[in-house]
């Protein structure tokens, strides 16, 4: 985590152009009100551009971080064209987690509805402080220990403070949120004893925890884990010195790095394409590269040994006009290793709709809504990666506030 520096903060704002159509805010999914931060942050008005981005954005604190920001603020800021972008995350980051971490907040309003937020991941944080803060009785559900999510279990810690996600449970509490920890919904407490128990309305923003399988032979070898169980804790496991890790997203680039920074010699990351197909952000792929770790790229996973992995040369060919990914003919070698990682994306755990009637999933197992946030059953609301697949933290943010909004109009129309 990059250490803040005053100096430096105060240049990158008085380096703002102040565009009348800024194209930074235009390509935030949250359409952060950037020039107005930044002339009330160059006017000493901390505070104040603090409570604005936190009423935008109650995640703005772990935006600025984590965003994949060259697609967004800084990569579409005109000074870039000709010149370095200006660094808004990091002012971000700086007011946002100031302000989180000495705002205290009180429920003015308070209404006699009670709401259900299963998960407390970006999705259910997002709508937390949103209906909380109109008067709502807001209990959290969370299967874990602690709030947040992936932002807790699975971005390692050297890329995101925990301290930003107790000072959240802070402002959360703040506002009278109660939250039940190691409780899973699904099975014991299900989403209809709840609605039995006199919750208005229920969210679901349970995210997505079965890791996807290769499906080639060896997966199951006592060295070979899967990224998101390894992430939830990394301490916990012996990797060896040698790790192969197969993907190319930003759950391979922080397995990845995890190894190395939790002591392996080698870490290699295997991929069937190139950089440039990598999901994985650039200034993902570049801390990587920098940490050490290794790339290998136009290789393809046959099976899994004792010994390492078996994989085989791929290559990009042209037919009838289309360019098409395939493996080149008896090119399979073994790649040793002590642990093998995969971390080829997620799908939701079913522990909910297996347990509940009328909460529809498509093929891949994610909850279906409708335009307004409404799952196929009455008063049961739903969004974020469980219901797009793994994406964002921003888009978890985008699209809960607007399921805030209707959950509000839902409550008021019973
Ligand atoms: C390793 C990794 C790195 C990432 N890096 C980035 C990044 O750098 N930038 C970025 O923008 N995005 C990143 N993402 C994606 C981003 O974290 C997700 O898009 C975002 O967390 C989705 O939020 P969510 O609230 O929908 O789900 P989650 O964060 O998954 O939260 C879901 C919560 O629901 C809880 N839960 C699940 N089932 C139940 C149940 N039945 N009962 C009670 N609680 C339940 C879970 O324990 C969890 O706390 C990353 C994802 C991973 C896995």
């Amino acid at each position: 985590m990059k250490q803040i520096n005053i100096d430096e903060l105060i240049e990158e704002a008085n380096r703002c152009l102040s565009c009348k159509k800024p194209r930074c805010k235009a390509n935030c999914p949250v359409e952060t009100p950037i020039p107005e931060i930044i002339d009330l942050y160059k006017a000493g008005n901390i505070e104040e551009a603090g409570r604005i981005l936190f009423e935008n954005n109650p995640l703005s604190a772990v935006c600025g971080v984590i965003c994949p920001h060259e697609d967004q603020c800084l990569g579409n800021c005109i000074k870039g064209i000709k010149d370095k972008p200006v660094k808004f995350h990091e002012l971000e980051t700086h007011i946002s987690s100031e302000y989180l971490k000495n705002a205290k907040f009180t429920q003015h309003k308070k209404l006699e509805d009670r709401i259900a937020i299963v998960g407390s991941g970006p999705a259910g944080i997002t709508l937390a402080f949103n209906l909380a803060k109109r008067g709502y009785k807001i209990t959290i559900f969370e299967k874990n220990e602690a709030i947040g999510g992936v932002l807790r279990y699975g971005i390692p810690d050297f890329r995101l403070s925990r301290e930003v996600l107790d000072n959240i449970e802070k402002r959360l509490l703040d506002l009278n949120v109660k939250i039940r920890y190691n409780a899973l919904i699904g099975p014991v407490l299900t989403i209809d004893k709840l609605l039995e128990d006199g919750y208005k309305a229920i969210f679901i923003g349970t995210g997505v925890w079965n890791p996807k399988p290769l499906r080639i032979k060896g997966e199951s070898l006592g060295d070979v884990h899967y990224a998101i169980n390894y992430l939830k804790s990394p301490k916990s496991f012996r990797l060896g010195d040698k790790v192969i890790i197969i993907g190319a997203g930003n759950v391979a680039m922080d397995a990845a790095r995890t190894a190395k920074y939790y002591g392996a010699k080698e870490v290699t990351v295997v991929y069937r394409k190139d950089f440039e197909h990598m999901t994985a952000t650039n200034a993902e792929i570049q801390d990587a590269k920098e940490e050490g770790v290794k790339f290998e790229l136009f290789k393809s996973p046959v099976e899994i040994v004792d010994e390492g992995v078996v994989f085989i040369d791929t290559k990009f060919v042209e037919e009838d006009g289309k360019t098409k990914m395939v493996n080149v003919e008896n090119s399979e070698k073994l790649m040793e290793a002590d642990s093998v990682i995969i971390a080829v994306s997620q799908s939701p755990k079913n522990n909910i709709v297996s347990n509940t009637e009328n909460i529809e999933t498509n093929r891949h197992g994610l909850i279906i809504i409708d335009d307004i946030g409404h799952t196929t059953k009455q008063g049961v609301f739903a969004s974020g990666d469980v219901v797009t697949g793994a994406r964002t933290v921003v888009e978890a943010v985008a699209h809960g506030k607007k399921v805030a909004d209707s959950i509000d109009e839902y409550c008021r129309q019973k």
